[in-house]
């Protein structure tokens, strides 16, 4: 359901915020939004404050933070180290509104004109406006382009991301960003159960991925922090889910959690693993909210003693890269060099 946007403009004394040094499992330092709300009103979004509690009378007020620009300039003079920027890590960057300010585009200038990297996440192909920006900057910088598909059904996309691009075009977007040089990929994130969590619907999308040259995909449960919108959602197309999501994420003081409970997510995890080896996925990752969490998936469906490489690439952004773990999972694999591959790959997870 489309609802109502307001927008409104803001100034910022700070854009940057700062992420640690590789302490994040995304690998990038920092991060920016160039807008405050999303346009895009997705039913599961738990960043937003879309007001899903009455979908009659609902809003949103989206803030275009329009000094941006030169905040970050001179932010960036004065940086010591320039690790990669994460572009709308909270708040889609392409939403309806930056069609019209650009205020994105200036923002990508400005990193681009300081030699800094970027990773950017969407659901819009709006980012092909700016292709010319982003092909020229991954040139010189480590540039990561991100495109969030959850299904490619048209309609039930259209139900849970209404105001978004559609999946096709999305999936566009990848062919002509990978086209480009640049390093893409997709999001499958995220993944409701007994909805979009089966697998025709994972192979779906990943081949399509594949076929359009992502070079990795990041798979993601859905997170339920913000249950309204998926209750209202599931209340009007699938009423009968309704026990099965409660079943699945309220905790026992009634509040949800931000995943489905450990054997539904390992299940789904594994199934998601199966599918990108069978879609010959070039580096995959699922995504966890505790490191303790991801330690144990990946101890209990694959061990430690005879790691893949994608595993191990995998376990090794839910912690923090120290020599010392290094040296373990050295020993561990008896031997085997994956320096040089473990640097590869970082490039294809830096978000
Ligand atoms: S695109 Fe992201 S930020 Fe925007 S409404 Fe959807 S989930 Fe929220």
């Amino acid at each position: 359901m489309s609802m109502p946007i307001e927008y409104k403009e803001i100034t910022i004394e700070r854009a940057l915020g700062n992420l640690g040094a590789l302490g994040t499992r995304f690998w990038t330092r920092h991060c920016f939004d160039p807008y405050i709300n999303c346009g895009f009103n997705c039913i599961y979004c738990n960043t937003s404050t879309v007001r899903h509690n009455d979908m009659q009378e609902s809003s949103v007020q989206v803030c275009a933070k329009v000094n941006a620009p030169k905040v970050l300039t001179k932010e960036l003079a004065f940086l010591k180290q320039k690790g990669i920027v994460s572009i709308g890590l909270a708040m889609d960057a392409y939403q309806p509104v930056e069609k019209e300010l650009g205020l994105t585009r200036q923002v990508l200038q400005v990193l681009k004109d300081n030699d800094c990297p970027f990773a950017i996440g969407t659901k819009s192909d709006l980012i092909l406006r700016d292709i010319d920006i982003i092909s020229e900057a991954s040139k010189t910088s480590p540039c990561i382009v991100s495109l969030s598909i959850t299904t490619l059904d048209e309609k039930l996309a259209k139900q849970l991301e209404p105001n978004a691009a559609s999946p096709k075009n999305r999936l566009n977007a990848v062919r002509r960003f990978s086209d480009a040089g640049v390093t893409t990929g997709v999001w499958l994130s995220p993944i409701l159960p007994f909805i979009t969590d089966n697998d025709e619907n994972l192979a779906e999308v990943l081949e399509a991925a594949v076929e359009n040259g992502a070079q990795f995909v990041l798979g993601g449960a859905l997170d339920m922090r913000s249950p309204v919108g998926v209750q209202n959602f599931l209340k009007k197309y699938y009423p009968n889910l309704a026990s099965t999501y409660e079943y699945l994420y309220k905790k026992e003081d009634g509040s949800y959690s931000y995943y489905p409970n450990e054997s539904y997510l390992y299940d789904l995890y594994k199934r998601f693993i199966l599918q990108c080896k069978k879609f010959g996925v070039k580096s995959y990752m699922p995504h966890f909210y505790t490191r303790k969490q991801a330690l144990l998936f990946y101890i209990r469906s694959f061990g430690l003693e005879h790691p893949s490489f994608p595993e191990l690439v995998s376990l090794l952004n839910y912690v923090s890269p120290s020599q010392e773990i290094l040296q373990t999972i050295n020993l561990r694999s008896k031997g085997r060099l994956f320096g040089k591959n473990l640097l590869q790959a970082l490039r294809y997870f830096p978000h």
